[in-house]
């Protein structure tokens, strides 16, 4: 079965003809269905199949210095956008926030990636966890189709949590548990692990069957780790 696998470059690289350089090494070619984020200054340069961005405004026009519209970019040609990254969260967005981004998403036909997750340690346990992640995903789901929208679990903890040499992740009967819990308590079609990702420990998460695919950080930054994540046989 394909799975879905995003690559967040957060603001890497620094300009055009290095992002284009990054994306030419990146396979078009997987077994999976692939995604790249690049930083959004560079949306428009990039070739690659499937193009998301990082986050977007909730608003599609109008007075509103410095935000990217949703509908801007769709017409980009933008598929995919995260909402929520845990990155987001700390510099301040709220779960309102959040909830009218994906709604206007939803509206431009671009699919959302809902990023939820927190904790600070390995230690959480999977009910503390689930309490936690029940706020975030009713304030950001209830009422609405959730089927087109993705959500990305992603253990504040483990994120960017060291090198392809040294991290550390949830384990992939954990990330396997909650991604069941997201998908029969919120009826999600796709639930993807994120956090600390890499060529080495890709295949143990792809192999759980609740969980859909992957939202890859640091990884995605080094082409020769990502294609190998990307064309993880299962
Ligand atoms: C992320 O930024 O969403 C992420 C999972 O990063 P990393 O893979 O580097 O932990």
């Amino acid at each position: 079965m394909r799975k879905l696998i995003i690559g967040n470059w957060k603001l890497n690289p620094l300009t055009i003809s290095e992002t284009q350089k990054l994306a030419s090494k990146i396979n078009t070619f997987s077994i999976h269905d692939v995604v790249i984020c690049p930083p959004t200054l560079f949306i428009s340069s990039v070739q690659y199949p499937i193009l998301g961005a990082q986050d977007c405004f909730w608003e599609n026009k109008g007075a509103h210095t410095g935000e990217v519209s949703p509908l801007a970019l769709k017409k980009l040609g933008v598929k995919y956008c995260l909402v929520g990254h845990s990155e987001r969260r700390n510099n301040g967005e709220t779960e309102l926030e959040i909830r009218k981004k994906i709604e206007s998403l939803l509206s431009v036909k671009i699919i959302p990636v809902l990023c939820v997750g927190f904790g600070t340690t390995v230690e959480e346990d999977d009910l503390e966890v689930t309490d936690v992640l029940r706020g975030q995903l009713t304030s950001a789901l209830k009422g609405l189709e959730a089927s087109p929208v993705v959500v990305a679990y992603e253990p504040v903890w483990a994120i960017s949590s060291g090198n392809s040499y040294n991290h550390k992740t949830a384990t992939p009967d954990h990330a396997e548990k909650i991604a069941m819990f997201i998908e029969t308590k919120f009826s999600v079609k796709r639930v993807l692990y994120g956090g600390s990702v890499n060529s080495t420990n890709a295949k143990s998460f792809l192999g759980q069957s609740h969980i859909a695919g992957l939202l890859v950080g640091g990884a995605s930054l080094l082409p020769g780790d990502f294609n190998k994540i990307i064309n993880t046989s299962l």
